[in-house]
């Protein structure tokens, strides 16, 4: 078998295979003041030559989109490298949390969720005017190809969560399962993948790109290239971008991977590139904080049935609002710094990674809701009329009050029950680097920049985030299949 070339060889391996066995095992899911490693820009390095080289494509930035278009072009016999500033792959696709954005694929169909791809696109362009409709159809018309691919590979991607999700058959983690695969594909592909290498320029010949600049741990170097693909994630771990960008929310936890600051945006940016929709970020509204100051997503407790309570005990929104933001400036307006989610044993049962962040102690419980009303310091009387009246709903199918319809996968009557205290705080950005529909880069006159190219968090695709792992595989495999085809 070939092996992926990674840059510190088998200390590097190590160091993989340590992390992931810490998210395998522990189910941390995000955590905002964990550094994964340090910068190579601001570690000390010793003087050497600046090493040239030539390759075809050169990808920046080894997340799920990254990794993704780099094994579907080695794969096809064009000559990539796979630069990561990080020292190991994985970005903040290691930290997907639950659901593989899919329509109408044949699992959906077979368990009565099915809806068509143009009913759901509707919706979408419904909800936000600026969709791009075209984008999101060739999106979901080729996600069954992809599930595949993914499911051939062990990803057992085969439980429908909704009509427009589908999660792991045991509920553990989407982004573990998605970066185990893709690293072993790099490896068995023999992508050139260098870590500890950042990518700091991008070389521009007149209007159009020709290659890189990078540090890596031997060094600067330069790699001329026929195509310089951008995918280097999000801007949320970068406050002072937050704050130029998204100041509404300044100050607010993250609970992206420490690597998002917004690098391919500033390095696109340079090189002339048109960076559109920065303001509209994703809250995730379930961020649990540990005494420790790391952060946490618990989406998964909402998406397993649970239901968002205040300090009164009492529901206050469609707490599985789609818009995340939203929900959050409804969470903000409550009284008191946080909010509970309320579930029951049931949705322990139901998700691996639920039940080890019960095992890490993040869970207040109780085998009666006035005992967990108790620990919560909620009205007793109050919380047990608000489950007893969701119960209702359950039973009727409708959710009277708020209208929540999806994931109401738990009546609550299963004790012991439990509650985790949650707050909002930035998970995505959605705008970005302009791409056109091809995935090149746009400048700011309107016209594509030849040889430069964006997917992933960093692009803004005219998706607004809408289904980010599906985007790394899906359009990963078609930005490749565009490239070999050039
Ligand atoms: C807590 C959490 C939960 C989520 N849950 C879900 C979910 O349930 N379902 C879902 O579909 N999505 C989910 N997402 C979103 C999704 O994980 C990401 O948006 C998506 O995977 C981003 O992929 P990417 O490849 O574009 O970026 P990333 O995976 O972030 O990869 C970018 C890579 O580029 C590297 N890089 C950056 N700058 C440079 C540089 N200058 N040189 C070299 N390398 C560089 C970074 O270190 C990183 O490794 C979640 C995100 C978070 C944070």
């Amino acid at each position: 078998m070939l092996q992926c070339r990674y840059q510190g060889g088998n200390e590097m391996k190590k160091l993989y295979s340590l992390g992931l066995s810490l998210l395998l095992g522990f189910g941390l899911t995000a955590c905002a003041g964990n550094p994964q490693t340090q910068s190579p820009a601001s570690s000390q390095q010793p003087e050497a030559e600046t090493k040239e080289e030539t390759t075809t494509t050169v990808v920046v930035g080894a997340g799920g989109a990254g990794m993704m278009t780099a094994i579907e072009l080695q794969n096809n016999g064009q000559e990539v490298i796979l630069l990561e500033k990080q020292a190991m792959p994985g970005g903040a696709t290691l930290l997907a949390a639950t659901y593989f954005v899919a329509v109408n694929t044949e699992m959906q169909k077979e368990a009565g969720m099915g809806l068509s791809i143009e009913d759901y696109v509707a919706k979408q362009v419904a909800s936000n005017p600026d969709f791009n409709a075209d984008q999101l159809q060739r999106l979901l018309e080729n996600s069954q190809d992809s599930i595949d691919w993914l499911n051939e590979r062990g990803a057992n991607l085969t439980r429908p969560m909704s009509n427009y999700q589908i999660g792991i058959e045991d509920g553990s983690s989407l982004g573990v399962m998605l970066v185990k695969i893709l690293n072993a594909e790099c490896e068995k592909a023999g992508v050139d993948l260098r870590t500890e290498t950042q990518v700091t320029e991008i070389l521009m010949d007149q209007d159009k790109a020709v290659g890189v600049k990078a540090k890596g741990p031997e060094g600067e170097m330069i790699i001329h290239a026929d195509h310089v693909v951008l995918a280097t994630g999000g801007y949320a771990a970068n406050q002072d971008l937050v704050k130029e960008y998204a100041s509404q929310w300044a100050g607010t936890p993250f609970t992206t991977a420490v690597g998002s600051t917004g690098d391919g945006h500033q390095l696109a940016k340079a090189a002339g590139a048109n960076l559109t929709n920065m303001d509209v970020v994703r809250m995730n509204p379930a961020v649990y904080t540990d005494e420790n100051g790391s952060s946490y997503s618990l989406s998964v407790a909402r998406a397993e049935g649970g239901i968002l309570v205040n300090l009164k005990g009492e529901r206050f929104c469609n707490d599985y609002y789609p818009d995340y933001t939203q929900l959050s400036r409804w969470m903000i307006e409550q009284e008191g710094d946080y909010t509970y989610i309320v579930f029951d044993q049931k949705s322990v049962d139901t998700s691996s990674r639920l039940a080890d962040f019960k095992d890490r102690g993040f869970f207040l419980e109780g085998q009666t809701l006035e005992e967990l009303a108790d620990q919560m310091g909620v009205p007793a009387e109050n919380l047990t009329a608000t489950v007893e009246k969701y119960r209702g709903y359950f039973d009727q199918g409708k959710d009277e009050e708020f209208g929540r319809t999806n994931n109401m996968n738990t009546r609550i009557d299963q004790a012991p029950y439990y509650a985790v205290k949650v707050k909002p705080g930035i998970q995505v950005t959605l705008g970005g680097i302009q791409v056109n529909d091809a995935l090149q880069v746009m400048n700011t006159e309107g016209q594509p920049i030849e040889g430069l190219y964006a997917l992933g968090e960093c692009a803004d695709d005219g998706l607004f985030g809408g289904a980010p792992t599906n985007i790394d595989i899906t359009f990963g495999r078609l930005l490749a299949q565009h490239l070999i085809n050039q």
